[in-house]
């Protein structure tokens, strides 16, 4: 699952920098994240590191409408990280 920056945001620039994959950047008026490119952290961190960082609890939180297993997650980070190197 990607995961989903909700209004509780409060435009800390904190998690922008830390994302592995360039997901996250600000949207009209917070942060958003581009569920193509969220892989959960997998292939870079043991869990969400956007989640570790914020300092709002439970601001962001996994996006229902993009489910994937651990499997595509793993796909989508080879794709990345392969696409990156092209
Ligand atoms: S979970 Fe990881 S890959 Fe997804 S937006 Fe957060 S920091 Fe980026
Ligand atoms: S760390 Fe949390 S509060 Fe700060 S910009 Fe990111 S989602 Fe918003």
């Amino acid at each position: 699952m990607a995961l989903l920056i909700t209004h509780k945001c409060i435009n800390c620039d904190m998690c922008e920098p830390e994302c592995p994959n360039q997901a996250i950047s600000m949207g009209d008026e917070i942060y958003q994240i581009d569920s193509d490119r969220c892989t959960e952290c997998v292939g870079h961190y043991d869990k969400p590191t956007c989640q570790s960082v914020c300092p709002i609890d439970n601001t962001i939180i996994v996006d229902a409408l993009h489910t994937e297993t651990n499997e595509q997650l793993w796909d989508k980070f080879v794709l990345l990280h392969h696409a990156a190197q092209l």
